[in-house]
């Protein structure tokens, strides 16, 4: 049987690039949800649908492709009618419009079984807000990794400003806030921990222990 393992936390606590180096470690493929609705949220915005819960949306949803792949580096490619968008998802704009995107309903829907397929066929360290509680409710091992607002703006920050992107820190805090307050006080699967979840908070730790913390938790529950 595979093993999954399920990784929600708020944006920024540091998921995907501890759970890529986890599963590296210990030989998992890493899946990093958010970049679906980022996907999605880059095709409704090229159709400029807004508001985004519409039929035009529903539309959309029964239109467009959307396939998860990898590298030979083993990294998540995510392909959008075929186009390679895992660069240009990656935007704060793509950001909130994901953010924004995922609140509704039928998205959710459309995403859920391409989720699951993918822990069916691969041991998985599966990244997202409710992949313990709503995707994986049966994973082995479920873990919910925070850290304090602020710490995860000084990590955005940087991230951003090492790929050359001119932004201000104010901003990226604010949109941490915006964003936790959107992805928890939503109607549909907002993140909340999952009741049989290890609780792993990277505020005092860098990343090397967090990936350690990680590795450790995931050895101890598996
Ligand atoms: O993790 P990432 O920042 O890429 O996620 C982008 C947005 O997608 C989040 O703000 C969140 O609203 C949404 N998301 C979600 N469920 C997931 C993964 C991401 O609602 N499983």
């Amino acid at each position: 049987m595979s093993i999954a393992v399920a990784l929600d936390g708020p944006a920024g606590a540091g998921k995907s690039s501890i759970a890529k180096r986890a599963a590296k470690a210990l030989g998992y493929i890493y899946v990093d949800t958010g970049a679906l609705y980022r996907t999605i949220g880059l095709a409704a915005s090229r159709r400029n649908i807004e508001p985004v819960a519409s039929a035009a949306l529903d539309e959309m949803l029964a239109s467009i492709r959307v396939d998860l792949t990898f590298n030979d580096k083993e990294e998540q490619i995510v392909l959008l009618d075929g186009e390679d968008v895992s660069g240009i998802i990656r935007t704060p704009e793509a950001s909130m419009m994901a953010s924004k995107i995922s609140a509704v309903p039928s998205v959710r829907a459309y995403l859920l079984d391409l989720q699951r397929n993918m822990a069916k066929t691969h041991h998985v360290i599966m990244d997202g807000r409710d992949i313990g509680t709503v995707v994986l409710p049966d994973a082995q091992v479920k873990i919910f990794l925070t850290a304090t607002p602020e710490a995860r703006a000084e990590r955005r920050y940087k991230e951003l400003v090492e790929k050359g992107m001119d932004v201000n820190f104010e901003d990226v805090l604010q949109d941490v806030i915006t964003r936790d307050y959107q992805d928890t006080h939503r109607d549909i699967a907002p993140l909340k921990q999952a009741e049989d979840s290890i609780v792993v908070d990277t505020t005092k730790l860098d990343f090397e222990q967090s990936v350690e913390k990680i590795i450790s938790v995931i050895k101890e529950n598996r």
